[in-house]
């Protein structure tokens, strides 16, 4: 996986992510903070939500990101949360456009 051009989303609304073939990937801030898989927020057995949503703020931000490695980044958000972390494949297979959402969708026979 190609690690992405630019990441663009300290203190706003949306996270967005330049990839190298030009296509990118905006999410809101609070749609990756509530998607978080750490092991406080899913728990690992069960893969059960142990995130309550209606605790995470509307205007959670990203404090802080940074690389993990070649392959993820890490994002502390300003409600203190800072465990998890984010793969560039599932940024990238998770996008939210329009286009990328289509080709998951299942064709129909
Ligand atoms: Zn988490
Ligand atoms: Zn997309």
């Amino acid at each position: 996986m190609a690690m992405p051009e630019e990441i663009v989303g300290l203190l706003r609304s949306n996270i967005t992510i330049k990839w190298p073939d030009g296509h990118e990937t905006r999410y809101r801030a609070r749609d990756l903070r509530l998607a978080c898989r750490c092991a406080m927020c899913i728990e690992e057995t069960s893969g059960k939500p142990l995130l309550d949503p209606a605790s995470v703020a509307a205007n959670v931000r990203a404090q802080h990101i940074e690389l993990v490695g070649q392959y993820a980044i890490s994002i502390r958000w300003t409600d203190g949360h800072d465990t998890g972390i984010y793969n560039f494949r599932d940024l990238r297979a998770n996008c939210p456009c329009d286009a990328c959402v289509a080709t998951r969708r299942p064709t129909p026979r």
